[in-house]
C-alpha cells in the first residue's frame, strides 16, 4: 500500500512545490513508482515539470468534481517511474463548486484510492492556505511534510496550520500524521540560521528532519527548463539535498519516527461535527460564529456575583 504524503504550509513561498518536486522525483530515482499530485490552482509543480497549460487536459479539477478517474488523468514524466496528476487554474472553482457538495473533504482521498496499490509514494502539492483544496490533500494524506524557511519569523502561523491537523486527525482523518518538517532555503552559515534550526528542533523534536535544503540557484532554475533538479543539474547541492531528504524520509518510515505522534502544545479540545463545519479555517465567520465570540469576549464581572 503506498505512502500518501501531503506537502503542506499555508505559508506563501516556502518551498512546498520546489520540495513536492524533487522529493517525488527522488523517490522515482530510487526506483520506486511515485506520482506527484498537483493541488494548487496555481499549477507550479505541473509547469515545473515540463507540462504547458492547457484548459482540456484532465486534471485534478476533474477528480475533485468526480468528472474523471484518477487513472484517466495520469500523465507519464521524462522520470521513468514518476507520473503526475497536473493541475489547472480552473481547479480555484473547486473550493466554490464544491461548498455544498456530499463528502466535498473527501474527494481527493477516494479518487486516488485506486491507485494507491500502484505507487510507492504519492505526494501531493498543496496551495498556500488552509482551503477546501488543502483539506481534501490533507485528508487523503496519510502524513504532512511541512517545509519551512529558516528565518526568524519561521514559526508564525505554524500553530494553525498543527490545529488545522489536529481538527483532521479528530473529526475526518484519525491516521493523519506529520512526516516531518523540512528547513528549505537554509543557509548554514549565519548565526541567525542556526538559531532558528534550534528553536524549530526545540519545538519539533525528532520532528524536524536532520536533511536541510540549502538555498541553491539550480533548484530555481530547473522548474523553468520543466525537469526536477536532478535531471537538470544531479551534482548540484540542490538535487543532492532532495536525494537525502527522501533516503531520510524512507528510513523514517522504517525507524517508526514518521508515525510517532507529535502533541501539539494547545490540545484542540473535544471536537464535534459543528466543528467539522468551521473548516477550511479560512472561512469567513458567519454571523452566528461571531456572535459566540462576542459572549465568550463579555467579561464575567464580580460586581455582578456581588450584587446577585
Ligand atoms: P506557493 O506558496 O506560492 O505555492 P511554494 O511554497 O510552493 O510557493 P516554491 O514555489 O517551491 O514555494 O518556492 C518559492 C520560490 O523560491 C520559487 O521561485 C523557487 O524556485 C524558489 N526556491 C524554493 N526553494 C529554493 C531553494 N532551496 N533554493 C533556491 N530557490 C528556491
Ligand atoms: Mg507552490
Amino acid at each position: 500500500m503506498g505512502r500518501v504524503i501531503a506537502v503542506a504550509n499555508q505559508k506563501g513561498g516556502v518551498g512546498k512545490t520546489t520540495t513536492a518536486i524533487n522529493l517525488a522525483a527522488s523517490f522515482a530515482a530510487a526506483e520506486v513508482n511515485t506520482l506527484l499530485v498537483d493541488c494548487d490552482p496555481q499549477s507550479n509543480a505541473t509547469s515545473g515539470l515540463g507540462f504547458v497549460k492547457d484548459p482540456e487536459r484532465v486534471s485534478s479539477y476533474h477528480l475533485l468534481m468526480g468528472a474523471a478517474s484518477a487513472e484517466e488523468a495520469l500523465l507519464t514524466t521524462e522520470l521513468d517511474q514518476l507520473w503526475l496528476i497536473p493541475a489547472h487554474k480552473n481547479l480555484i472553482g473547486a473550493n466554490l463548486e464544491l461548498v455544498d457538495a456530499d463528502a466535498r473533504e473527501f474527494r481527493l482521498r477516494e479518487a486516488i484510492a485506486p491507485l494507491r496499490e500502484r505507487f510507492q509514494f504519492i505526494v501531493l502539492d498543496c496551495p498556500p492556505a488552509l482551503d477546501l483544496l488543502t483539506l481534501n490533500a490533507l485528508v487523503a494524506a496519510d502524513a504532512v511534510l511541512i517545509p519551512m524557511q529558516g528565518e526568524y519569523f519561521a514559526l508564525e502561523g505554524v500553530s494553525e496550520l498543527l490545529d488545522t491537523i489536529e481538527r483532521i486527525r479528530a473529526i475526518l482523518n484519525p491516521e493523519l500524521g506529520i512526516e516531518g518538517v523540512v528547513l528549505t532555503m537554509f543557509d548554514e552559515r549565519t548565526n541567525l540560521s542556526q538559531q532558528v534550526k534550534s528553536e524549530l528542533k526545540n519545538y519539533f523534536g525528532e520532528k524536524l528532519c536532520s536533511t536541510t535544503v540549502p538555498r541553491n540557484i539550480r533548484l530555481a532554475e530547473a522548474p523553468s527548463h520543466g525537469k526536477p533538479a536532478l535531471m537538470y543539474d544531479p551534482r548540484s547541492k540542490g538535487a543532492e539535498s532532495y536525494i537525502k531528504l527522501a533516503k531520510e524520509i524512507i528510513e523514517r518510515q522504517v525507524s517508526g519516527v514518521a508515525q510517532a505522534p507529535f502533541e501539539v502544545a494547545e490540545h484542540v479540545g473535544q471536537e464535534d461535527a459543528q466543528a467539522a463545519e468551521q473548516l477550511p479555517v479560512e472561512a469567513v465567520p458567519t454571523e452566528e460564529h461571531r456572535a459566540e465570540g462576542a459572549v465568550e469576549e463579555l467579561p464575567v464581572s464580580s460586581e455582578m456575583d456581588k450584587s446577585a
